[in-house]
C-alpha cells in the first residue's frame, strides 16, 4: 500500500470498511451487459431478472427506445439549464400534462430523480417549528427529506393507524405545529405490502394534515389498469377529502426511464416551482428521459394487458412457492422472502445466480438488522417457465 499523506483519513475508511465486511454487509455494485428486461445478462451468464423494477418491460420496449433516439436526435442529449432558466422543452411541459391527466389532478411537476421529488417537496412544504408523521418503513428518500426539513419527525408504527391517531393527538397536547403533513409510501419498497390510503386519508384530513403519498412502486402495478394507489382504492373520482394531497413517483420503474414526478392542485405544483431546491437547482432532465417515459406512460394507458400479466405472474410464483412450503405472498411485484440471517440471504442470492435466477439479498441498511430477505421483483415479462424455474431454485436454496 502507498503510504498516504493523510494516514488517519485512509485508517478512517479502512476501519470503517472492515467493520462493514464483517458484518456481511459490504456491497459492491455488479454489471449487467444487457437491458433490463426479463431475462439479462450479468457476468457473462443469462439470468432470469428477477431484481429489476423495470415491471412491464418498457425499459427496453422498442416503441420506448425509439421515442428516446428521436428525441435525441431533434434535441440533443442534455438541457443545458434547470427548469426555469433555459431546461424546460417543450416534452417536459407535455409529460407533465400527461401525467395529471393520468393521476386524475389539476396539475404536475417533473423532478429529476424519485429521490429528489421526496426531498424536494417535503422540504418545501415544511420547516422548523413544523411536524411530519412518517410511517417506520418509508423510502430512505423520504426520511432524507424529512430530515432537511428541520421539521419534528414522528414516526408512527409501520401502517399502525391507531399507533398515528394515537402520536397526532399526543403531539397535539403537547403544542400546536406551524404546517404539518403525513407521509407515506403507498407501496412499501422492501416488503411490497400496501398502505391503507382510505384510513390515512380519513385521519390525516380530521386532523388537518395534507397527505403525500409515494407512488414509486404503485404506478403501473397497482390499480386495475396500472394507475396506482387511487384507483387500488377506487379514489380517482372520490371527493379531495378521501384523496391523498400530494401524489410523487418515479419514471425510473414501471416506467422504464428516469425520472420523479408530483401530482396534485395547481397551487401545489407553483409553490413548489418557486421553492423547491431539488427542482430549481438541478438541470432539466434530458429530452430522450422525458420522451421515453411519455411513451411508456401512453403504452401502460393503451396496454392494460401489461399489468394484468404481471398481477398473474405474481399470483402464479407465490402460488408455486406456498405449494412447496416457501410463504411467500404480495399484493404487488414486489415479493419478499425473509431468510433473518445476512449472510444466508446473501448466500442465497449466491446460489440463486449460479443456477441463473439474478435477485437481490437485501440486508441492513435497507431492512432492519437481522430481517434479511431474497426480494423478488417480477415483471409482465415473465413466462410461466421463468416463474417455475425460479421459484424452484429458491426452494432449493433454501432447503440447505
Ligand atoms: C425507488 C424509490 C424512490 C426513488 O426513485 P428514483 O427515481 O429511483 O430516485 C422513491 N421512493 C420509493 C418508495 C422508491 O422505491
Amino acid at each position: 500500500m502507498t503510504r498516504s499523506a493523510f494516514p488517519n483519513f485512509h485508517a478512517f475508511l479502512d476501519d470503517g470498511l472492515a467493520a462493514i465486511r464483517q458484518q456481511g454487509l459490504l456491497r459492491q455494485p455488479q454489471a449487467m451487459t444487457s437491458a433490463p428486461g426479463a431475462h439479462g445478462v450479468c457476468g457473462g451468464k443469462d439470468v432470469i431478472m428477477l431484481a429489476s423494477n423495470n415491471y412491464l418491460g418498457l425499459a427496453n420496449d422498442e416503441r420506448v427506445c425509439a421515442a428516446a433516439s428521436e428525441a435525441i436526435a431533434r434535441f440533443g442529449t442534455g438541457t443545458g439549464g434547470s427548469r426555469l432558466t433555459t431546461g424546460t422543452l417543450e416534452l417536459h411541459l407535455a409529460l407533465e400534462e400527461a401525467l395529471a391527466r393520468f393521476k386524475h389532478t389539476e396539475a404536475a411537476l417533473l423532478f429529476n430523480t424519485g429521490y429528489m421529488a421526496n426531498v424536494g417537496i417535503i422540504t418545501a412544504l415544511c420547516g422548523q417549528g413544523d411536524v411530519i408523521f412518517s410511517d417506520a418503513l418509508n423510502h430512505a428518500s423520504i426520511i432524507d427529506g424529512c430530515r432537511q426539513s428541520r421539521a419534528d419527525i414522528i414516526v408512527y408504527a409501520h401502517n399502525d393507524m391507531a399507533d398515528l391517531e394515537h402520536k397526532i393527538l399526543q403531539r397535539k397536547a403537547a403544542g400546536d405545529w406551524r404546517h404539518g403533513l403525513v407521509v407515506s409510501d403507498s407501496v412499501f419498497s422492501m416488503d411490497g405490502d400496501i398502505a391503507k390510503v382510505p384510513e390515512l386519508a380519513r385521519l390525516a384530513h380530521a386532523h388537518d394534515l395534507p397527505l403525500m403519498l409515494d407512488d414509486a412502486h404503485a404506478t403501473g402495478v397497482i390499480g386495475e389498469r396500472g394507475r396506482g394507489s387511487e384507483e387500488h382504492f377506487c379514489l380517482e373520482d372520490a371527493p379531495a377529502n378521501l384523496r391523498p394531497d400530494i401524489v410523487m413517483g418515479t419514471l425510473s420503474k414501471a416506467l422504464g426511464s428516469e425520472g420523479g414526478f408530483v401530482c396534485g392542485p395547481k397551487r401545489l405544483i407553483e409553490w413548489l416551482q418557486n421553492t423547491s431546491r431539488s427542482f430549481i437547482f438541478s438541470t432539466a432532465l434530458p429530452a430522450a428521459s422525458v420522451a421515453a417515459a411519455h411513451k411508456a406512460l401512453d403504452i401502460l394507458i393503451e396496454e392494460p394487458q401489461r399489468v394484468a400479466r404481471l398481477r398473474d405472474n405474481i399470483a402464479l410464483f407465490c402460488s408455486i412457492l406456498n405449494e412447496g412450503g416457501v410463504r411467500a405472498q404480495s399484493p404487488t411485484a414486489i415479493v419478499p422472502i425473509i431468510v433473518g440471517d445476512e449472510t444466508k440471504a446473501v448466500h442465497a442470492a449466491r446460489a440463486l445466480l449460479e443456477k441463473g435466477c439474478f435477485v437481490s439479498a437485501i440486508r441492513y441498511p435497507s431492512v432492519a438488522r437481522g430481517s434479511a430477505r431474497l426480494r423478488f421483483a417480477l415483471c409482465s415479462e415473465h413466462n410461466r417457465e421463468d416463474l417455475a424455474r425460479a421459484a424452484a431454485a429458491v426452494m432449493a436454496a433454501l432447503s440447505h
